[in-house]
């Protein structure tokens, strides 16, 4: 067997460790598992890569490629492992910025490179695409860090014109790739790339900070298409693969974020979203309503008397880093005979699985974790529903109210269980900042306090009870 074909062979290992990692990331249980599996397949390909022959000739400058790899270990690995939950997002951001960016540097330097030899239409094209679709991919996640890292403005920068004008500017990409296609201009390249640059920068610009995790997961896809079209320039059929199953499991995801946030991918990327916020933050309505709170001593007897207790987890908890005593909390519950389960909102939190990852910290067990219609089937027979930070997810204007942004939207229907335990800070509202009508329902008590101190005090006197 001949070096080429064994190298081939264990690219498609790799490969197929990729597919079965994203089978194993399909669910909470066996996410961590497919990780691995997806890094070892990685790494075998990475050491394969080193022994294969380009053009005849083994790997060229290989202290330089190891120098670099060595800084990008230097600096993901502390990046990755000391990163806060809540900073998740940012993160995933750069990283896959620099992905995009990679995959068009590959492109450029292959345009360069094959340009003399008067290569077929269609070779040439994917070069172009790879370059165009790695720097809007490069230059749209370098602002949705900036903007979820509070570098710059969250909300939705808007101006006169602005979707005629990012039209223009992607029609004039598509212009200028004809023209290099035909005139193989290595100066229009440059004018290609800079145009790139500034549509990956306007496109996201009126994005609202808390829409963009959606946004995020389409420059994946982006990335994951530029990979793809290094991979045919390349003539690797392992990037294509990895490429391809990025490109489909991001646009896949960014499907599902959307439709569990009850808004078309086009009303993310096109309506800026949460430039508005409707809520008056009062404690009593216009209509003379007015909420009840409570201590947390009172929640703690009100739990002491259930039979059956539902959690809600929300952003509130990520941001209190609560997940711990709340596990504590229900871990004491059930000591007493009372039976306790998460109900799981999709979109609870601001990125995909977030409150899956954030109870898994706290080795919160799976059984445990239902997912939001089998955790709707079971609210009506709870006899507390205890909301920790959450509150657009449990928002029954999705259902109710067609005038409200969120209408649509499916929640979990807290207010079927016999009372309801809402632990926020204050009466801010939540990401899509409107009003949220469960707060004055009289089955309501409110909790005001950080989730993490509230049920610090209420595990305590759940103890003394
Ligand atoms: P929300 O953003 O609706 O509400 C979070 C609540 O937590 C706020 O009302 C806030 O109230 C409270 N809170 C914040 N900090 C604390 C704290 N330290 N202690 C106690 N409470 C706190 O959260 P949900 O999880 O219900 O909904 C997620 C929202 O994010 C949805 O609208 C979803 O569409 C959106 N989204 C989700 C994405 C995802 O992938 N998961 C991606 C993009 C958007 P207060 O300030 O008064 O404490």
């Amino acid at each position: 067997m001949s070096r080429d074909t064994l190298i081939d062979l264990i690219y498609l290992f790799s490969a197929t460790t990729f597919i079965v990692a994203l089978k194993g990331l399909g669910s909470p249980k066996h996410a961590r598992r497919g990780n691995m599996v997806a890094a070892f397949g990685m790494l075998v390909a990475v050491v394969a890569t080193f022994f294969k022959y380009v053009d005849g000739h083994s790997l060229h400058h290989v202290w330089l490629i190891l120098l670099a790899m060595f800084i990008g270990v230097i600096i993901a690995v502390p990046t990755a492992r000391f990163v806060k939950m809540t900073a998740m997002p940012q993160l995933v951001a750069i990283f896959n910025g620099v992905g995009g960016g990679a995959a068009a540097l590959v492109s450029i330097t292959e345009f360069i490179h094959i340009k003399s030899s008067h290569p077929a239409t269609y070779v040439i094209l994917e070069v172009l695409l790879g370059v165009l679709i790695g720097t809007v991919s490069f230059a749209g996640s370098a602002i949705a860090f900036a903007k979820l890292q509070e570098l710059m403005t969250g909300r939705p920068v808007t101006y006169p014109g602005q979707q005629l004008i990012n039209g223009v500017v992607g029609l004039a990409a598509v212009v200028l790739i004809v023209t290099i296609l035909v005139t193989a201009s290595t100066s229009l390249l440059w004018i290609l790339l800079a145009l790139a640059f500034v549509l990956g920068v306007i496109f996201v610009l009126p994005i609202g900070g808390a829409d963009v995790p959606v946004l995020i997961s389409l420059l994946n896809a982006f990335t994951g298409l530029a990979v793809a079209a290094s991979g045919f320039t390349l003539g690797s059929n392992l990037l294509i693969v990895a490429g391809t199953l990025v490109g489909a499991s991001g646009i896949l995801l960014t499907r599902l974020m959307s439709k569990a946030m009850g808004r078309s991918l086009s009303n993310v990327l096109f309506s800026a979203f949460g430039s508005v916020v409707t809520a008056s933050g009062a404690t009593t309505r216009d209509d003379g309503r007015s909420v009840r709170s409570g201590t947390a001593e009172d929640a703690a007897i009100l739990l002491g008397f259930s039979s059956r207790v539902v959690i809600i987890p929300g952003y509130g908890l990520a941001v209190a880093q609560g997940q711990h005593v709340l596990r504590e909390l229900a871990d004491l519950l059930e000591s007493k005979g009372i039976e306790v389960f998460y109900a799981i909102h999709p979109v609870a939190g601001r990125m995909p699985g977030h409150m899956n990852v954030l109870l898994a910290e706290a080795n919160v067990p799976y059984e445990q974790l239902l997912e939001m219609d089998e955790a709707n089937s079971e609210l009506a027979t709870a006899d507390v529903a205890l909301v920790v930070g959450a509150n657009d997810t449990v928002n029954p204007a999705a259902l109710d109210d067609p005038s409200s942004p969120i209408y649509g939207m499916p929640i979990i229907k807290a207010d079927l269980a016999e009372n309801v335990l809402f632990l926020k800070r204050s009466m801010r509202p939540g990401f899509a900042g409107i009003e949220n009508d469960l707060l004055y329902n009289p089955k309501t008590t409110l909790v005001f306090g950080d989730a993490k101190d509230t049920l610090t005090k209420m595990v305590a006197a759940v103890k003394a009870n």
